[in-house]
């Protein structure tokens, strides 16, 4: 019986607090009305002219409403008159109060809170903040993520621009800047993939009502991106009279180097994972190797397949890590060979045409013997055909294994990379070339990282990170 009396006068408690918090907040709408009544035209308004005076106040009611809520239920932090030393336990009378004002998503939220110093410990702590997890600087991590969500997108001015039209909050492109750099910091491969529980369900989706298991295309590619080299890094501020003098340094396009992981489902793609970064052949190796020990690949339940072109270091990774992987060399990169040959040897003829077309449907038919002594047996018709002809042939011999495109076909493996292309223009184009844009390698690969977790949908989850300690807002 003395348990229910208890629960009854809790909730005889918690209801009480609600009217009084609804009271409040009624005055506080109130305060606001006087404020909207003062902004509107006198006579009749257009509906562009009240949508306008509100929104134009939009914040001030909702931040209010925030702070509210915020005064109300954290009242013991803000009157408490004394609190231990977190470190000696030495009790420490409160100071101030300290006002402070922080801006959410909201509106802009007044605290004032007690500061408590212990004059041994040489610390301070506003226990207030700290129980309303609030982030240090006055943008709070709401006006962070989206910050980060559109400078994804757009150049950092544009965004800029864009959020405080759209929001009312004002943060500058240089901070947009930071909080990007400090979300994406650090990021791997394994943080910005699928979990494997996911990877699971979309292969399951594909795999509904078939027999063969569903194929898993790796394509490794790159892609070129605006770089600048680290050499053009401007001074720091205090040394402003250095600053007039002209950047010598010149862009260059980089290769960013990414790998895709999707799955075949008929004609249509199911993406799985992808990375892309300036980074070298080794690194591209060591993040294929991560996402492997992180057993993010189910090797067991697909059909793992490999697209490259002729590019060695592609090979060698995939042989070391993925060794039962069907390997395809790209028949559309073989077209580009062929084509260099009939250039050469017949210029541009309608029978270099023919020749192409036929040798093409050749390999197209798995008959790669046939198309290699046919170039054996061709006849030179200059030094630059004898090369390309060379060239073709030790091409294709080197990747025999990889061009028996009938089995492939019969198989239900691709041919080309075809989904590279549309993830290096997310991933790569889409925000890194910009005119005018030349990227840091640091700055270009936090991009790419991030780019890499809207593709993956993962976005949300890296935002969510335990926040860094060395943000600063
Ligand atoms: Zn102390």
């Amino acid at each position: 019986m003395g348990c229910a009396e208890v629960i009854a006068l809790d909730q005889v408690r918690a209801r009480k607090h609600w009217t009084t918090l609804r009271q409040q907040l009624h005055e506080r709408f109130d305060r606001w009305l006087d404020q909207l009544e003062a902004a509107l035209p006198e006579v009749e308004p257009t509906l562009g002219q009240v949508s306008e005076t509100i929104w134009a106040l939009r914040q001030q009611l909702t931040g209010g409403v925030a702070e509210t809520i915020v005064h109300h239920t954290h009242r013991e932090e803000q009157q408490r008159a004394h609190m231990p030393c977190p470190t000696c336990a030495r009790l420490l009378p409160a100071r101030g109060p300290v006002p402070r004002c922080v801006e959410t998503m909201v509106g802009a939220v007044e605290l004032e809170r007690p500061y408590f110093y212990c004059q041994v410990c040489h610390t301070g702590s506003y226990p207030l903040d700290e129980a309303l997890d609030v982030s240090t600087g006055r943008l709070q991590r709401d006006v962070q993520q989206a910050a980060v969500d559109l400078a994804t997108e757009v150049p950092y001015e544009t965004a800029s621009t864009l959020l405080g039209r759209l929001s009312g909050i004002t943060v500058s492109s240089e901070r947009m800047h930071t909080f990007t750099n400090h979300v994406a910091d650090g990021l791997s491969v394994v943080e910005v993939a699928p979990s494997r529980a996911e990877i699971d369900r979309r292969v399951r989706q594909v795999a509904a009502g078939r027999i063969r298991r569903p194929v898993l295309v790796l394509g490794i590619d790159g892609a070129y991106v605006p770089s600048r080299p680290e050499s053009a890094r401007g001074r720091r501020p205090g040394q402003a009279r250095h600053r007039a003098r002209r950047a010598r340094w010149q862009h260059e396009w980089r290769e960013a180097k990414g790998f895709r992981f999707y799955l075949l489902d008929g004609d249509r793609i199911v993406h799985v994972l992808s990375w892309h970064q300036v980074y070298s052949e080794d690194e591209l190796g060591k993040a294929l190797q991560q996402v492997k020990e992180a057993g993010l690949i189910p090797e067991d339940t697909v059909r793992l397949c490999v697209i490259g072109d002729g590019a060695e270091w592609i090979w060698k990774h995939v042989q070391a890590l993925f060794p039962h992987a069907c390997q395809v060399l790209d028949y559309y990169h073989c077209a580009e060979y062929l084509h260099k040959v009939a250039k050469a040897q017949y210029s541009d003829s309608l029978q270099a045409l023919q020749w192409v077309e036929a040798t093409l449907t050749r390999l197209y038919m798995g008959k790669v013997g046939w198309v290699l002594g046919g170039l054996r047996r061709m006849q030179p018709t200059s030094a630059e055909a004898l090369k390309a002809i060379d060239n073709c042939w030790v091409y294709l011999n080197g990747h025999r294994s990889r061009t028996h495109y009938r089995t492939f076909r019969r198989g239900g493996y691709p041919l080309g990379s075809g989904g590279m292309e549309s993830a290096n223009k997310f991933i790569c184009h889409v925000r890194l070339k910009r005119s005018g844009a030349w990227w840091y390698e640091d700055s270009s690969n936090q991009m790419l990282a991030l780019r890499c977790a809207k593709y993956n949908g993962t976005f949300e989850r890296v935002l969510r990170r335990p926040p860094h300690p060395k943000v600063d807002a």
